[in-house]
């Protein structure tokens, strides 16, 4: 079998699947289930299941006739198959099929906005990017509290990696390793979350999220797409996203705004809960404070000692990329492996014995080498060995279009 294996999508078939493993009764009882959860009960849950269905439909039928989002056109008839196939699956009419699919993305988004009422959990990922000898990398360290960890936490994957790859019916093949099929990095170096209060999720459906690195050749495209497609795409956090020839942009996002900012000098970097454009701080800053005051608490609060930790951190990540080291793949280690002390340290070894404000853990790290398509990662072994303490797992992926010529 050749490495990739590539295969064409099929969202038809992949809908019979879920509707051949869920069947007519589930379905409609999970549907119904979600109509009752307390997030959907009092609007939707408290209509006639017809009558939801009958304007559900109504959307799922409406083709898209959005001049400033042409890609939607093409990710259309994904949905229309999937629910179709679904409903062929179930053996139930597209009516339910469509009813199911609309009510658990409704839960789904709710659910999302609902998680996010502080206070949150704090948490710290870090990220850089930096062009060198060694090609275009990208590091980023995972971090949670140390009472976060799955029992089976552990890289499994070492050397070359098999894929199978699905080609989607038009642009390109989004996960050939660490990149897209023409070379943009699909994984940002940044973190994620960040942002308390946000404004909710606009719903969207038929659509969900899109696949930007689907329709994307380059970090320029990439921009422009997270800022059309902002409010089909919710998220909050930082990244950066790069691509094989070495350009990158750090996107800042809450659930409804963007801020992109460019890179010009071959270096970026970035940490959860930080904004630095103009109009995402001046948006961060305003919803902190009015969470602030909500609460009676003021900015030294233990629930929001990661608010200034991210702003140090960011701080002294600039700091480091900008070392003399070489911006070869020893710098983007030395810079994730980073024991400074708190809070501005980069690789975290906090845990239950250290103070409250201290308690983070970084459980990944990894550096991506974009050029060579390579990643090299260390797990936290929990209650034994820190990231930096333990060897990194080499994952090799199979070449890409263009790096065969
Ligand atoms: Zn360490």
């Amino acid at each position: 079998m050749s490495n990739p294996q590539i295969i064409d999508e099929c969202p038809f078939d992949d809908g019979v699947a879920a509707g051949r493993a869920l069947g007519r009764e589930a379905l409609a009882g999970q549907t119904r289930e979600w109509l009752d959860d307390p997030l959907l009960c009092d609007d939707l849950g408290a209509m006639s299941e017809a009558a939801l269905a009958r304007r559900i439909v109504g959307r799922l039928e409406t083709e898209p006739d959005d001049g400033s989002r042409p890609e939607l056109a093409e990710v259309y008839p994904d949905r229309v198959d999937y629910v179709r196939g679904v409903a062929e699956g179930a053996g139930c009419t597209i009516e339910q099929a469509a009813l199911h699919d609309y009510v658990q993305y409704v839960r789904g988004i709710r659910d999302a906005t609902a998680m996010m009422r502080p206070p949150l959990d704090g948490g710290g990922c870090s990220g850089a990017f930096m062009v060198g000898p060694d090609g275009v990398l990208t590091g980023q360290n995972i971090d949670s509290g140390a009472q976060h960890r799955p029992p089976d936490f552990g890289v499994t994957e070492s050397g070359p990696v098999e894929l199978t790859l699905k080609r989607p019916r038009s642009g390109y093949i989004c996960d050939w390793g660490l990149t897209n099929e023409v070379g943009l990095a699909a994984v940002g170096a940044g973190g994620s979350v960040g942002t308390w209060l946000d404004e909710p999720v606009v719903d969207v459906w038929p659509y969900k999220t899109i696949p930007l690195t689907r329709f994307a050749r380059n970090v320029g495209e990439l921009a422009d797409l997270c800022e059309r497609y902002r409010t089909f795409n919710p998220g909050r956090g930082t990244g950066v996203w790069a691509d094989v020839t070495g350009a990158a942009v750090v996107v800042e996002e809450s659930h409804r705004r963007v801020g992109i900012a460019h890179v010009e000098d071959d270096v970026a970097w970035a940490t959860e809960g930080n904004f630095q454009t103009d109009s995402m701080s001046a948006y961060i800053r305003e919803r902190r404070l009015a969470y602030v005051k909500s609460r009676g608490r003021h900015l030294g609060a233990n629930d929001l000692q990661y608010a200034t930790d991210c702003a140090v951190r960011y701080c002294h990540l600039g700091e480091l990329t900008h070392r003399d080291l070489g911006r070869g793949m020893d710098h983007m280690r030395a810079v994730l492996t980073d024991h400074a002390p708190f809070p501005r340290a980069v690789c975290r070894h906090g845990g239950p014995d250290t103070d409250e404000y201290d308690q983070t853990i970084t459980l990944q790290s990894t550096v991506r080498n974009l050029t060579t398509n390579r990643a090299y990662a260390r797990m936290f072994v929990p209650g034994k060995k820190f990231c930096c303490e333990v060897p990194e797992v080499v994952m090799e992926y199979p070449p890409r279009p263009f790096d065969k010529t």
